[in-house]
């Protein structure tokens, strides 16, 4: 009977511990509650807190008493002068193993002898157990008897439940901690943040503001706290909507604005506005919404894109002038050149008659003369007319099977006059199997004529000339090749521009305009072949123009 009725009390003691470890914050206040309790349910006069020294090295007595301390003179003075490391004493072992420790006399007790040295403390029972917390043993409550008392473990089972609940007061008062650090630590980021941070309540007034905010807007934090941001920051003409996209949130849960990288127009100080990137969130704060937000200022990127789209718009304009004036300088080619082209035929032509007739030998130099530099005027002219055609997209490709050796022969022929008065031969090869290319023929014999007229220009009397034709991964490569001046490397690669020449040609005076390898260089292109060029300075060049093989009929 007795045995159930302390077994209640300790049961309605553990609630009683559990109510109090509930509703404080504060570790001694309730251990100190704990002490007294126990003593009264236990019937044991003296209780006592160790909690950990200030350096966390070893346990001290925290000073806290329950029961007549002062009938104990001895007890009280050891207690407070040793330093309970663990497994000294009885709290040193509680703190070692975590464990509740019973000892039946202090006086007979391996724990306490030493420290007692042989002395009487007047107490002779003892028990003590830890307050766990999630970081270790909080605290140790120490409890004394003047008798010798047996191990009692029905009573030391609810003293460790005891210490597992007020152990929730420790952990509850380092979670307050780690949550006051976590906010400092945030507070700091978000003062040292270059982005202007500001937060509002639900309603909108500001509840945060930060440095960068203070510099961006030219209005400190106090003058900010409390106001509503969207009568300060927010331009008049968009204060509504701002007002009313917050009440929608609110409202439906629904945001077009949460969450996005946004960019608005905010309010100086000084009245001037000026363009944001801005991200706003919400959170739930103590059962109320809150709104955050980064602010960057944006004037300098905006800066430099309207610089980039000035530059950009002065640019098309310039190029639009350009295209205008080529097209301008086209059209006159063009004209020109028809000009040209009648009152040329008209020359030849009469030239060609009187070259018949009877004529003194120095009379017939003369006019042999001006059929040669008729002929090249013409040349001139029908390049100059390709030229403004070309330019004007107009290259129709009259593409058909076109033999290879007599549009080669054609070719040779046109530039025959002007390989006999320089004393060059020109030798046609074709390999076996060569037959038909798919080409326009005029556009062909003039592409390859142009080659002769070059090889001949730029190689010296008497050197050997060849044409070859060879078939090529289903095209037909037509190659010139002369023993020429040749091209250095660094102008090899633009001689097929328009207008280019080579500094040999505009040193030595050659005849010529720069428009041959170009007409070359199209005409192979718009074929769906290539043209391209070798050459060995001093000793001579080969142009290649590669043409499809027309399949024989
Ligand atoms: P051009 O009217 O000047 O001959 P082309 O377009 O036919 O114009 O040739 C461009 C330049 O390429 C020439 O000025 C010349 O310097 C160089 N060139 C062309 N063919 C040869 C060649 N067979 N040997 C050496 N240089 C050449």
């Amino acid at each position: 009977m007795a045995g159930t009725r302390r077994e209640m009390a300790l049961v309605a003691l553990l609630d009683d511990i559990t109510a109090v470890a509930a509703a404080t914050d504060d570790l001694e206040e309730a251990c100190r509650a704990a002490l007294s309790a126990v003593c009264e349910v236990t019937g044991w006069p003296l209780g006592h807190l160790g909690v950990p020294a200030a350096d966390g090295q070893a346990f001290v007595s925290s000073g806290v008493w329950v029961g007549p301390i002062e009938r104990f003179p001895l007890l009280h003075q050891i207690a407070t002068a040793i330093r309970f490391a663990p497994g000294t004493g009885i709290i040193g072992q509680v703190v070692a193993t975590g464990q509740p420790v019973w000892s039946r006399d202090l006086t007979a007790d391996a724990l306490a002898v030493r420290l007692l040295g042989g002395r009487d403390p007047g107490v002779r029972a003892a028990f003590a157990f830890p307050v766990i917390a999630v970081d270790g043993v909080a605290a140790v409550l120490q409890f004394f008897a003047e008798q010798v008392i047996a191990r009692d473990e029905p009573l030391l089972r609810v003293m460790g439940a005891i210490g597992y609940q007020l152990g929730r007061v420790a952990d509850r008062r380092t979670l307050r901690a780690a949550v006051h650090d976590s906010r400092a630590r945030l507070q700091q980021i978000v003062d040292a943040s270059v982005e202007a941070f500001i937060s509002t309540d639900a309603a909108g007034h500001i509840t945060e503001w930060n440095a960068a905010a203070t510099r961006m807007f030219g209005r400190s934090r106090t003058q900010m706290l409390g106001h509503l941001v969207h009568e300060t920051i927010v331009p008049e003409r968009y204060r509504r909507a701002d007002e009313a996209g917050r009440a929608r949130f609110l409202a439906t849960g629904q945001s077009k604005v949460l969450g996005r990288r946004l960019e608005l127009t905010a309010l100086h100080a000084d009245g001037s506005e000026f363009p944001i990137e801005i991200v706003v969130w919400a959170s739930r704060e103590a059962e109320a919404w809150a709104f955050h937000a980064f602010v960057h200022d944006i004037t300098e990127r905006r800066r430099a894109e309207q610089a980039l789209r000035q530059a950009y718009a002065a640019e098309q304009a310039t190029v639009a002038r350009l295209k205008e004036l080529d097209a301008a300088k086209d059209a006159f080619i063009a004209t020109i050149s028809h000009e040209l082209r009648t009152p040329l035929t008209t020359l030849s032509g009469y030239l060609e008659l009187l070259g018949e007739g009877e004529a003194e030998p120095a009379q017939q130099r003369m006019l042999q003369a001006m059929t040669r530099n008729t002929a090249r005027l013409q040349n001139l002219v029908e390049d100059l007319l390709a030229v403004s055609t070309l330019a004007a997209g107009e290259l129709r490709v009259n593409a058909q099977a076109v033999p290879v050796r007599p549009a080669l022969e054609e070719a040779v022929h046109a530039t025959s006059a002007q390989a006999r008065s320089s004393g060059h031969h020109i030798e046609v090869t074709i390999d076996d199997g060569v037959q038909q290319v798919s080409a326009d023929h005029d556009l062909l014999v003039r592409a390859i004529s142009a080659l002769l007229s070059n090889a001949v220009k730029y190689s010296p009397i008497d050197t050997p000339i060849t044409v070859h034709a060879s078939a090529q991964d289903g095209q037909v490569a037509i190659a010139v090749t002369d023993h020429g001046v040749g091209i250095t490397a660094e102008e090899l690669p633009q001689v097929f521009e328009r207008f280019y020449r080579t500094a040999y040609a505009y040193d030595n005076a050659i005849q010529g305009v720069g428009l041959g390898l170009w007409l070359v260089k199209t005409i192979a292109e718009a074929h769906g072949g290539t043209a391209t060029a070798t050459s060995t300075p001093g000793r001579g060049s080969t142009f290649t123009v590669c043409l499809p093989v027309a399949e024989a009929a």
